[in-house]
Formats: C-alpha cells, sequence, structure tokens
C-alpha cells in the first residue's frame, strides 16, 4: 500500500511508524512543511495510560520515550493570598522537540520517506492519505464542507512559553493584579527547561496590555507578574526573532466525517481537547494506533476506516468532555478566587465537579506533610507495577528531571 501522511507531527510520525511495522512493503512518505528540526510549543505532559499503549504497539520508540522523560509526582497550586497547596497525583512530561525528533529517527530506521519543507501540494500518487497537519488543517480545508468541520474559540487568552527555571513539580500559579487574575500552568521536562503556558481573560489581557507588546517586552512583562514563581530567570518565546509566538484563543475543532475517499483525518485535524487536560498529543497517538488497527484488520479501506472513526469517536468523547468542563472553569475561574487555599485547589481539580466526597476528605487530609507522602508513596508503588507489566520495558522510573520532592509540608 502506499501511504501518505500529511504532517510530521506526533499523528503523523507515529502512523508512520506503525504502518512499516504492520507490514514492511508498504511505501509511507510523510510531507512535513517545517524545516527539519523546526516545531511549535515546549514540553508535553502524559501519563501512564499512554505509556501502557505505547509499549504495546512499538516497545522500541516507547522505550525511548520513556528514557527521555521526565516524571513529576504532584501538583502544586499557588494562588495570591492562599496558603500553597498540593493535588495528588503523578504524570510524565516531554519536550516536543525531542518527541518527534525520537519519533522521526523510528520511522527513518524503518525506511519511512520523510519529507520537509514539504505539504500537501507535494503528495505522491496513494492509496491512503492521512491529514495529520494539525488544527488547522490545510487539507481538511480544501472540503471542509464535506468533512463538516466546526472551529469553536475558547474565551480565554492563552500564550505556550518556556522557561529556564525548572519547577520542581506540575504547577498552577495565580496572580492578582489590578486587571485581574492571569495563571500559569508549569511543568519541567528536561534537565535545564519547563513549559510555561499563561492563560488569562480578554478584559485582564488587555487591561495588561498583553494585546500591544511585541514578544520581548510581553516577556518582560509577565516576568514582572510572575516574578515569585521564576527564581530570577526568563521567560522564552522560541519565536521571538519572527514576530513572537503570539496569544492565542484555543480552537476546538470538530468534523460531523473524518474521511473523504482515500483521505482521513488523524489527531488535531480531526479534533482538539483543551490543553488544560494535556491530552492532544496522546490522542493523535491512539489515533494512530486505532488506524493502524484498523487498516491491519484487512477489508476495503471505506471499511477499515469507518471502523477507525467509529473506536474513536467513542475514546474521545469522556475526554472532550472533561476539556470543555475544564476549559470552562478557567474561563469562570476569578468567580473561584474568593475560595480558601484549600477549597480553591480542590475546585480546581473538581472541575467537572463529579468528585465523591471522599476525595475532598482526602484533599484536606494530604495537605499535611506525613499523609501527603504516604500517598505519594503509594502512588509511585503503583506506577512501578505498572511499569514492571510493559513488554520489554525496564521498570525503573525516568530519570527524575526535576528537583526532589522535599519530605515536609
Ligand atoms: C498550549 C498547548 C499545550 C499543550 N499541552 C499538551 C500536553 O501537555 N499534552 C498533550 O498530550 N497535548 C498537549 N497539547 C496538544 C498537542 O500539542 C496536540 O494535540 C498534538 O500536537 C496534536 O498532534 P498532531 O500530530 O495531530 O498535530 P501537530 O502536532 O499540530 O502536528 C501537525 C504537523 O503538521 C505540519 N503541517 C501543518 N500543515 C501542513 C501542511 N499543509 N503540509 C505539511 N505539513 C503540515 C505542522 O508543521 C506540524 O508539524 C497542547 C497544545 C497546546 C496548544
Amino acid at each position: 500500500m502506499r501511504i501518505t501522511c500529511v504532517g510530521g507531527g506526533p499523528a503523523g510520525l507515529y502512523f508512520a511508524v506503525l504502518a512499516k511495522l504492520a507490514d514492511p512493503g508498504h511505501e509511507v512518505t510523510v510531507l512535513e512543511r517545517n524545516p527539519r528540526g523546526t516545531t511549535y510549543g515546549w514540553g508535553v505532559v502524559f501519563w501512564d495510560d499512554l505509556l501502557d499503549d505505547l509499549f504495546a504497539y512499538d516497545p522500541v520508540s516507547a522505550g525511548q520515550i520513556w528514557e527521555a522523560a521526565c516524571q513529576w509526582d504532584e501538583y502544586e497550586v499557588r494562588a495570591t493570598g492562599k496558603e500553597v497547596t498540593h493535588l495528588a497525583g503523578y504524570g510524565f512530561s516531554l519536550g516536543r522537540h525531542k518527541l518527534l525528533s525520537l519519533l522521526e529517527s523510528r520511522a527513518l530506521s524503518l525506511g519511512v520517506d520523510v519529507r520537509w519543507s514539504a505539504s500537501e501540494a507535494d503528495i505522491p500518487d496513494s492509496d491512503l492519505i492521512v491529514a495529520a497537519d494539525g488544527a488547522g488543517s490545510s487539507l481538511r480545508a480544501l472540503d471542509a464542507s464535506h468533512f463538516g468541520t466546526s472551529v469553536e474559540m475558547g474565551g480565554n487568552k492563552y500564550i505556550w512559553l518556556g522557561t529556564s527555571h525548572v519547577f520542581r513539580t506540575f504547577t498552577f500559579g495565580f496572580e492578582r493584579t489590578p486587571a485581574g487574575w492571569i495563571w500559569f500552568h508549569a511543568y519541567p521536562f528536561d534537565d535545564t527547561t519547563s513549559t510555561f503556558i499563561v492563560e488569562c481573560t480578554p478584559t485582564t489581557w488587555a487591561a495588561l496590555e498583553l494585546d500591544r507588546l511585541d514578544a520581548e517586552a510581553g516577556c518582560a512583562r509577565l516576568e514582572t507578574i510572575f516574578a515569585a514563581h521564576l527564581d530570577g530567570q526568563r521567560l522564552v518565546d522560541h519565536r521571538a526573532d519572527s514576530g513572537g509566538t503570539g496569544w492565542m484563543n484555543f480552537r476546538r475543532v470538530t468534523n460531523q466525517r473524518w474521511d473523504n475517499g482515500n483521505v482521513v483525518l488523524m489527531g488535531d485535524a480531526a479534533h482538539t481537547t483543551h490543553y488544560a487536560i494535556g491530552s492532544g498529543t496522546k490522542l493523535a497517538l491512539q489515533d494512530a494506533m486505532a488506524l493502524a488497527d484498523a487498516l491491519s484488520s484487512g477489508g476495503p479501506l471505506a471499511a477499515a476506516l469507518e471502523r477507525y472513526e467509529h473506536r474513536r469517536r467513542a475514546a474521545l468523547a469522556p475526554l472532550q468532555r472533561a476539556a470543555l468542563a475544564s476549559s470552562e472553569w478557567f474561563e469562570r475561574m476569578p468567580d473561584y478566587a474568593g475560595l480558601p487555599s484549600i477549597r480553591f485547589s480542590y475546585a480546581l481539580s473538581d472541575r467537572r465537579g463529579e468528585y465523591p466526597l471522599w476525595r475532598y476528605l482526602l484533599h484536606r487530609a494530604t495537605q499535611q506533610a506525613v499523609p501527603r507522602a504516604m500517598l505519594r508513596w503509594a502512588l509511585n508503588a503503583r506506577r512501578w507495577t505498572r511499569a514492571r507489566r510493559r513488554p520489554g520495558a525496564a521498570p525503573s522510573a525516568p530519570s527524575a528531571r526535576a528537583a526532589p520532592l522535599p519530605t515536609g509540608g
């Protein structure tokens, strides 16, 4: 089969890898519009469920991702005028740049023809064309009415920055300014860098003049606002030299149909999920797994594409609901600002409003050092046990890139 993936993001590259693993005779091409080594964004987070899947589908790339990832052991919540509180839960993070370079190397080693600085205009004769060209997919736009594409804009403004301050763990920080609340989602993803996503309402954004400042001046203003969290380190906009990353509104993309003849949508081109639940990359990779499975089961292409879409829509639905509830919580964030510290961080963690009472009681209890350490120990034991079950995986955790967790507080 001749397969072309338009877009060399996680979806396109990983599907290319799986297609080659399924049948080395497939001719697989990836067309990426950017030059090699160029991408947007900083680190992304993921959890055990993705690692389980990655090890099941390709232990080689999974092992490399596992080795390169950074682990964090809890969430810290800071807000002006409130005590620092903690939310239980661990996860992993990895630079998007590193993830793509690992997937590229794996694809090339399997004989995938990866072409950079190439786009949909360069598609060779193909039996299957995978539109993995992201939320703003050009390939999808060629036939937007067939796909039934809808794009809804989120209310808040955000910008995806990085910083050389290595946060100890996943941290939400909320600052009250005279113009209103502004906050960040930050986490370490290697020895030297953390992701730093800043968000606020459009009113606060305009009042802080973030709509008018260029990339450098905008970063400088944010460094001043968040000085208490950055330990003197800079915020970095890696597009500062070319006009800046720019403030965005999250685009919630949905499509009524995912295929059109031999063209099929995958990853963000098919659906986006708000960054507040950190799942878009996972969903893109799992789309690739589902399409690889659907094709491997044989039969006509149209039936395989239907199986793929059916399976993925069912899997996506709960996460999309969670993402929507999560983004709406952040749009209403100023309404929660008056809550006392522990209730505020609990409201943040229970953004869907579905937790039973015992979760609140546990949350209260684990603000104390000893119960918190015990819960962290139990979660780590569970993580270790789960890691041991993965085929070909070393049971040890990825190297702890972030500063070690304190024993008290
Ligand atoms: C602020 C922010 C934070 C996020 N954090 C997380 C997180 O922590 N965890 C997580 O799981 N997800 C996160 N995501 C979501 C994640 O980045 C996306 O869901 C994921 O990258 C989707 O993968 P993809 O391969 O479908 O698309 P993309 O990663 O967007 O890749 C598309 C590729 O196609 C290329 N391309 C575009 N047009 C063309 C064209 N015409 N021809 C050829 N190539 C083209 C692009 O250059 C790009 O390389 C975050 C997103 C945002 C905005």
